[in-house]
């Protein structure tokens, strides 16, 4: 690797942003971590950390001042149950942190900027079954992306683009699939079906039901974490500058994540489906053809390996936390 470039992280108090840091400062890389809130789990490893709200054009070009490269994951977002009931909100406040962010890299001579992108890009009408063809970049047109959250991701794709072709900025997009693993959110109601599936089963005695959205059918295809900052950072050093998919080619159903869990955690678990909530698109998959092409790599993190990861942090904070009981918990009594 060259000498340390001088890197900026958004959302690096969030998920991703946080395990992103930490991958960019152990590969010898000067990071500056920006987030309206610091990291909730563990303290940054950034060389410097800055509260600050990006929705307001000053606090990003503070947070851009001689910076040669943005990874830019800044966003209000969550699972399905939050992006399905704050649409205007979500619009609203990723609208106006992705462009004033985009337009302060620009003024401030930014070199390369990379977008994170979403799966929800990809058009509802080729995400009906649960046995989904897998998604390849190009079908996000014609386009008929979630409605809310992932239009502003498409529209915020093309402003890469333009930005690139009209003022030469280096622009990286990258569309990631359902990205898991520790340290992310697992209660409050911004959780993803992975870490909802572990915390709910971690406070689930052997035999006890757990409440499944929907009716367990429909697919997703998950990407450990380690992959994703991987992925991202090899995207970042390549030439490619068209959305990519990162993401596992992997599908399997909301059941057999659940099956998998309980596996893991070593309990018999039985389901009750509640219809009446959000449960998203019907089936979806990644094609890692162009990923293979591009970058050579794709992710590899055994899906079981990746949850029993994330399964015992889990239950460890929720341990911590006094919320575990001898009943779901017989081994901290008995260890
Ligand atoms: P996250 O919610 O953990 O991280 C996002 C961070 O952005 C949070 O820490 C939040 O505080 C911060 N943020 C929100 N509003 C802000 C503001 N006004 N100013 C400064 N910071 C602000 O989510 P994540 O899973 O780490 O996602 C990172 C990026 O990847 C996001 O852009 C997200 O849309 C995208 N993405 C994630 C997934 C996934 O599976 N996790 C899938 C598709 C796309």
């Amino acid at each position: 690797m060259q000498a340390a470039e001088r890197v900026l992280v958004t959302g690096a108090g969030g998920f991703i942003g946080h395990h992103l840091v930490t991958y960019l400062v152990r590969t010898g890389h000067w990071v500056r971590g920006v987030d309206i809130k610091r990291p909730e789990y563990q303290p940054t490893s950034a060389q410097q950390f800055e509260v600050l709200d990006l929705r307001e054009s000053d606090n990003c070009h503070k947070a851009m001042r001689g910076m040669d490269e943005v990874y830019a994951l800044a966003a209000n977002m969550g699972g399905i149950g939050f992006i399905e009931t704050h649409k205007a909100e979500i619009v609203r406040d990723n609208t106006l942190i992705n462009l004033q962010t985009i337009e302060a890299a620009r003024l401030n001579g930014v070199k390369r900027f990379l977008f994170t992108s979403s799966a929800c890009v990809y058009p509802a009408y080729r995400q009906k079954t649960p046995d989904v063809a897998p998604l390849r970049e190009e079908d996000a047109y014609p386009a008929d992306a979630e409605d809310g959250y992932g239009w502003e991701k498409l529209y915020m794709e093309r402003v890469c683009e333009h930005y690139r072709s009209d003022y030469g900025l280096e622009t990286r997009v990258v569309r990631f699939h359902n990205i898991y693993g520790p340290f992310g959110t697992y209660d409050g109601g911004r959780e993803k079906s992975p870490a909802a599936i572990c915390r709910k089963v971690a406070m689930a005695a052997d035999v006890d039901t757990i409440e499944v959205w929907g009716d367990g059918r429909q697919t997703r295809s998950y990407c450990y974490i380690d992959d994703c900052v991987e992925g991202i950072h090899r995207l970042m050093r390549t030439e490619y500058r068209e959305p990519l998919n990162l993401g596992t080619d992997r599908l399997v159903s909301i059941n057999d994540l659940v099956d998998i869990v309980a596996r893991i955690a070593g309990k018999a678990i039985r389901k009750q489906y509640d219809l009446t909530k959000p449960q998203g698109v019907r089936g979806r998959n990644s094609d890692n053809t162009k990923l293979r092409q591009v970058m050579g790599w794709e992710p590899a993190t055994p899906l079981e390996q990746g949850l029993a990861i994330t399964y015992d942090w889990i239950s460890n904070e929720l341990r911590k936390q006094g919320r575990l009981t001898a009943r779901e918990d017989p081994a901290a009594i008995n260890p």
